[in-house]
Parts: structure tokens; sequence; C-alpha cells
């Protein structure tokens, strides 16, 4: 008799609770934020979701524009109506359309190629949908700009991929005073750069110009569609401990990592396509037809000990400006280190998450001081 009473009980009180969750559960996805990044080829717009979304989307030719609702789901950020300084887009609107549905409105210049995607929630970041409208005309002038360096090369020149980490929605390591690994390694890459062009035998390119996210294969195919002889990926180092500070280089490995450390910080720095949202254009993984294993091999071989050469030379250069984290260069499988036939280094700077670290990164001079070294030990390493 007693459990049959407890029963009916815990039936009552289910029954309770789902009319009281109800209304909850109907309520459905929240929009909580919209943000924009502008990349030279295309515009990205992130929004961000409290849950998984189904969506319609649908483009107009004249004016061209392109359409995405929302189904289920309501606005729990002000409803927008911005003019936006970009090179593909006039204006983006964001707006409920009846109770439970948010739609976007993109209105751009010119007719672009839309590829919308789903990104599941990771570390702080919650679910979040990807629109990506891609120039198809600016991307294919970019490659063709790139091709060009390589083909009219003068005799003895040599490129130098600078790849500032990280950007767009990735903000790498943040430091106490909220300072991003994105904006000091670019402002650093865009010094390193200057500063090499003033070699008639080097010239330099970065493979991110701006604040926007490149996957870590898409680096690799840039700096290898420059022709590049050398590609140095520029980081800033982050920790739980706030006392870790140095500068550190890392390398390729192909059978493991040399410590535990540089395995875990080279699965952070990968996991940087989830955070910003990889889609990967299908030539990104295009393999070349004219290259068989055994001769990708023999090159992988022979850039990972130019790598070494090169780190060896930047950490004797760098310890007189920053002191080093490791004397000697850490080997792990970083991806963006994976170009088969480029010496490839992943410089670290410093700790941006140790408070004096953060306040040297910050400075015009110090930024000044590593991308002068750099630029020595590039120099030196191509005139060994
Ligand atoms: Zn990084």
């Amino acid at each position: 008799m007693g459990t049959k009473f407890l029963k009916i009980i815990f039936l009552f009180l289910l029954g309770i609770s789902i009319i009281l969750l109800k209304p909850f559960t109907v309520l459905g996805a929240r929009v909580t934020d919209v943000r924009i990044w502008t990349a030279p080829d295309h515009t990205r717009i992130v929004l961000d979701l409290s849950e998984p979304i189904q969506y319609e989307s649908s483009s107009q030719e004249s004016p061209p524009q392109f359409h995405l609702e929302l189904k289920g789901a309501s606005l729990h950020t002000p409803q927008r109506e911005m003019e936006v300084k970009d090179p593909f887009l006039t204006k983006m609107s964001l707006f409920e359309v009846d109770k439970d549905k948010v739609k976007l409105v993109l209105h751009q210049k010119k007719a672009l190629n839309v590829h919308v995607f789903a990104l599941k929630p990771y570390q702080d970041k919650p679910h979040r949908l990807v629109v990506d409208l891609i120039d198809v005309v600016q991307e294919k002038k970019e490659l063709e700009e790139r091709q060009k360096q390589k083909e009219f090369k003068i005799k003895g020149t040599k490129i130098v991929m600078i790849d500032p980490g990280h950007g767009g929605e990735d903000p790498g390591a943040i430091g106490q005073k909220k300072t991003m690994e994105k904006d000091i390694v670019l402002k650093v890459g865009e010094k390193v750069v200057h500063l090499l062009n003033q070699n008639k035998e080097i010239q330099a390119f970065l493979t991110r110009k701006g604040d926007y996210f490149i996957p870590l294969e898409e680096r690799i195919k840039i700096a290898r569609e420059y022709g590049a002889d050398l590609f140095v990926s520029l980081h800033t180092d982050g920790s739980f401990n706030p006392q870790a500070r140095g500068s550190s280089v890392y390398c390729l490995s192909l059978s493991g990592a040399t410590d535990e450390v540089a395995k875990i910080l080279a699965d952070k720095e990968n996991m940087s396509n989830i955070l910003g949202g990889a889609f990967l254009r299908p030539a990104a993984f295009a393999k070349d037809p004219n290259l068989n294993q055994i001769l990708l091999d023999l090159m992988q071989n022979n850039s990972m000990k130019e790598s070494f050469r090169f780190a060896e030379t930047f950490l004797e250069d760098v310890k007189t400006v920053n002191p080093l984290k490791y004397p000697s260069y850490r080997q792990a499988n970083f991806i963006v280190l994976k170009a088969p036939d480029i010496p490839s280094v992943l410089v670290e700077m410093a700790f941006i998450t140790n408070r004096e670290d953060e306040r040297l990164l910050n400075r015009n001079d110090f930024q000044e001081k590593i991308a002068k070294t750099l630029t020595t030990s590039i120099k030196k390493y191509f005139r060994p």
C-alpha cells in the first residue's frame, strides 16, 4: 500500500513539474550575440546561440541580399539594423519575426558565394552559426597575386611567410589585462615583414593581414602559393600559472612530442581550428598529384632539419632580449608546421598570462625588439 501511495505522489509531482517546465522548454534557442569579421576575400558573420537551431537560408539577386531564418528562436541581443564598414556588405539587419523566429538579412554590395555552417560549443564558446560570404573573384585575385610572387621571384630572393596566429573568433591566449594574443602577434608580424622587406634579397608576406581567422591548413597553403622558403608562426604563450614566463621555439615532430608540455601546447594551438571556425575549402586539402610519398618524406626530413637550424639561430639571438623558457627548441605535432617543403617554426614570444610579460608585449619598443631579433635571425639563417 505504502509504495503505491508514494508512486501516486511521485507521478503527481512529476505532472506538476512537467507543467511548470513547459513554458521554459517552448522558449527555444536564444540568439545572444552577433559578430562580424572582415577578411580580404570574405566576410564572416557569427551568431551565438543557446542551443543548436534549424535554419533556412536564401539568396536574392537584385538587390543582392542573403536571408537566414532561424526557427524556434528569440533574440536576446538588441534588434539591429547596422551599417557595416565592410568591402562586401553595406548593412546587416537582425530582428525578430513573430515570437519564435529570428531573421538575419545581409545587404551585399555584389553577388557573393555563401556558406553556412554550425559550430559546437567549445571552452567558453557557445553553439555558433557561421555565415561566410565569399567573393570568388577576389579569392582568385589573391591566389594569382601569390603565385605571381613565386613565378617572378628574382634568382636568389628568399620568400618569408610570417604567420600571426589565431584571429577573428579565436583570440588565442588572453592576459590578466585582457590583452589578446591575436592582436599582439599581428602587430609584431607587421613589424617583422616591414623590417625584412628592407632587404633586397628577402621578400616577406603575412598569412593574415587583419582580425579574421584562417584555418591552420589554409595558412600552409598560402605559404606554398607564395613559394615560401621559411614559415614563422607567431604566438604568445598562456598558462594557468601566472609565474610562467619566457620565450620558446617549437618545431614539428612526426613521432610524438619531446615532452608533455610541448604536447599540451601543440594540442592547444591545434584547437585554433575549432575556436576560429575552420571551414576548409576543398583546395586546402587537395594533394599535389605530382608528389609521391617517398619524395614527400625526403622533403619533410630536409625541411625539419632546416627548421631546427633556424630555431637554434633564433634561440641564440632572442635570449639577449627576453629570458628563455627552455634552452633548446621543443618538438610536437603542430598542424601549422606541417608543410612538407617549407622549413617551419613556431615562436612563443613571451607569456601573455604573466603580468610582466603582458606589460612588455603591449609595449611598442618590446614588439620592435622581438621583430628586429627575428629579422636578424632570418637573415643569418639564409646566409649560414
Ligand atoms: Zn597561439
